[in-house]
């Protein structure tokens, strides 16, 4: 399949050695697009996690012993093939921004998409979503929610790409040409540490393309063909040889 190129590339890069696993982005994510809290978070059939922190470990001994945190959005992937398996065109890459959409209303739940996306990106709404008394109260009147039946997943905070070129209108700019601060989405926004940076893969000016090509920089399952929009970082070798699944003989990049 053809990486079909557009003039904006949304994307991110997360730098692992910055990233404390604090959590905030999950909860942020959350509240921006109206996931509803679940009792029994163990509850695998329940729990809807657009944005979830992994932990890794090097496995070794102390005083060896070393730990990274890994925050998994979706991947926004060049050729997503969770897209391609979908029988009704629920799920499409936008070309205004490569980010890969999700159509609640076609979609008819069939879970193909859950299948084939090799990064366990996608939910499938189980049951009808409930908010404790009062809290139905704080939802986000930007994001819809979405009844029992179909998947959901990561958009990048689509609605906040929305209104920033609807901005970028109102005054007169390109929305095609947005700066770094016109759009962020919630993650990133709530950081603490500034782990996460977010911008257009395609623009030399925002720090993300400089990042991206970093000789620390890795994506997910690379070999895959995916050609994830979401990047990595570590210094640290052992935590890029985890996240890109590398054999023990091979070297990483940045070696
Ligand atoms: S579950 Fe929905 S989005 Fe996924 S493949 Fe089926 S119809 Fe398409
Ligand atoms: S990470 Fe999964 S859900 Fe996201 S675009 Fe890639 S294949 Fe699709």
């Amino acid at each position: 399949m053809q990486v079909k190129e557009f003039k904006v590339k949304w994307g991110m890069v997360v730098d692992l050695d910055k990233c404390t696993g604090c959590g905030a982005c999950m909860v942020a994510c959350q509240a921006e697009n109206n996931i509803a809290p679940v009792t029994e978070g163990s509850n695998k059939l329940r729990t809807l996690t657009w944005m979830l922190v992994y932990e890794l470990s090097n496995g070794k001994d102390f005083p060896e012993h070393d730990i990274a945190y890994l925050p998994r959005p979706c991947m926004q992937c060049g050729k997503p093939s969770c897209s391609t398996v979908c029988p009704v065109v629920a799920t499409t890459k936008d070309e205004e921004g490569g980010i890969v959409s999700q159509i609640y209303p076609r979609c008819i739940g069939c879970r193909y998409c859950m299948a084939a996306c090799p990064y366990h990106a996608r939910y499938f709404n189980w049951f009808d979503p409930v908010w404790p008394e009062g809290m139905d109260k704080t939802l986000n009147i930007s994001t819809s929610v979405r009844p029992r039946g179909v998947v959901e997943k990561c958009t990048f905070c689509h609605h906040r790409f929305a209104a920033a070129k609807e901005k970028a209108r109102m005054e007169g700019r390109d929305p095609m040409h947005l700066e770094e601060e016109d759009y962020i989405p919630a993650c990133v926004e709530v950081c603490p540490t500034g782990a996460i940076v977010f911008g257009d893969l395609n623009n030399p000016e925002h720090k993300v393309a400089k990042l991206a090509k970093s000789r620390y920089a890795f994506r997910l399952l690379e070999r895959l063909g995916t050609d994830p929009q979401v990047y990595y970082m570590s210094k640290r070798e052992w935590v890029r040889r985890q996240g890109d699944n590398y054999l023990e003989n091979e070297k990483t990049k940045g070696e």
